[in-house]
Order: C-alpha cells, then structure tokens, then sequence
C-alpha cells in the first residue's frame, strides 16, 4: 500500500475509534498561542488554570503581558509547571507581536507572507520550538503544517513508518510529502495521534484495543 494510502487509512480508523477531536480549545488566536507555549510539558487541565489566573488579573493580552514585569506573569501561570521559562516566552511573543505589529496578531499570522516564511519567523522568536511554532502556525494561523511529538515518533516507530531515532523535521516532512496540505486534516490528525499516545499507545501499548492493531 502508498504511504498516502496508508497514512489516511491510519487517519480514517483513529476518527472512527475517537470521533473528531474538536481542536484546538480557545476563543481566539492569541489564547490559541499563549496555550501552545504553556502546554509543553503538563496536562492541558493545568494550562486552563494559568490562562484563567491571566485573565483574570487582567494581564492576558499581547500589551498586558509586554507591560507586565516577568516575576509577575510568572506567578500568574505557576500551575504551568517551568513557570519561570515560559513566561519568558509570553513575553518574548508578546514583544515581538507589540514591537512589530503593534499588537496585531492577525497582522503576524497572515497567510501572505507564507508558511516557510512565517514559520522561520515564529522559530526566531525566543524560546520557540518546532512543536510550538507549529501548533501556533496551524491552530491559530490555520496553515497546512503538521505537528509531530512524542507521541507521534512513538505510534508511528511502533507502526515501522518512522524510525525511532527520527529528528522533529524528518518526521514533519514524513507526513507533509505523504498528505495532501489539508490543514483540516493536519488539524484533527495530529489530535488523533494524541488522543491514541494519551489513552491507548502508552509506554506500555494497550494493543488488545487499539484502533491501529491490524495495521
Ligand atoms: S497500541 Fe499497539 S497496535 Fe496500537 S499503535 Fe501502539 S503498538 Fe501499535
């Protein structure tokens, strides 16, 4: 079978077992980014409650955050674990949004600048990695890049399509050359891949009800 065939056949199965995943949870593209830096590393739960602290001391917009001293914002998000890093990022996107596009986030996710060329300018943000640019670049800029984590190499090694020493770009790249640039379809695949490494592919696989198993 195609690599294509097979990569929609995977996807096809995951949305039959999970149903469509609905993502990504926020009201607007600024609640998008600021939950794509704060999710690395802890559960989505603890990322609700920082955005909830932000917004509720009124310190939540691109502006608010550029103003805010850094201890501040710090504290504000503690239930986001590595507090201290990330709200150097906040603020570092903040910065960079306030400085540039004086506060437009529209203006900084527009489409016509493309996506190699947004995406190289999101990555020389600091603190901002390939995983978060990527989220930011497809959830709130609604562009056809594909988000890979851990999960993703995990699956997707067990499955013999990615080999497990594989870097983030070759595993990008792996999805983006074998998948129409649909951003709907990355948009709920990568969710799907989630929501499999989360409750079924663990550490130790539940293969006895995965989706995936005859595959
Ligand atoms: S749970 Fe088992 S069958 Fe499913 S993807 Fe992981 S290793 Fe494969």
């Amino acid at each position: 079978m195609k690599k294509k065939d097979l990569l929609l056949k995977i996807y096809e199965r995951l949305l039959n077992h999970f149903g469509h995943r609905n993502w990504w949870p926020g009201d607007t593209k600024w609640e998008i980014i600021i939950g794509a830096i704060l999710t690395q590393n802890v559960s989505w739960k603890n990322v609700e409650k920082a955005i909830l602290n932000l917004k509720n001391a009124r310190c939540f917009e691109p502006a608010d955050i550029y103003r805010a001293p850094l201890e501040e914002i710090a504290e504000l998000i503690r239930p986001s674990r590595y507090y201290n890093m990330k709200a150097k990022k906040l603020k570092a996107m903040a910065g960079h949004i306030i400085e540039k596009y004086q506060g437009n986030v529209d203006a900084f996710l527009k489409r016509e600048k493309g996506l190699e060329n947004l995406r190289k300018e999101v990555l020389s943000i600091w603190g901002i990695g390939p995983e978060t640019a990527d989220s930011i670049l497809l959830y709130a800029g609604e562009l056809p890049t594909f988000v890979v984590d851990a999960y993703t190499k995990r699956i997707f090694s067990r499955l013999g399509l990615l080999s497990e020493t594989a870097g983030y770009d070759e595993m990008r790249s792996f999805f983006m050359n074998n998948l129409p640039p649909d951003r709907e379809l990355f948009n709920d695949y990568h969710a799907q891949i989630v929501a499999l490494g989360h409750n079924i592919c663990k550490n130790v696989p539940r293969c006895e009800i995965c989706p995936l198993k005859e595959i």
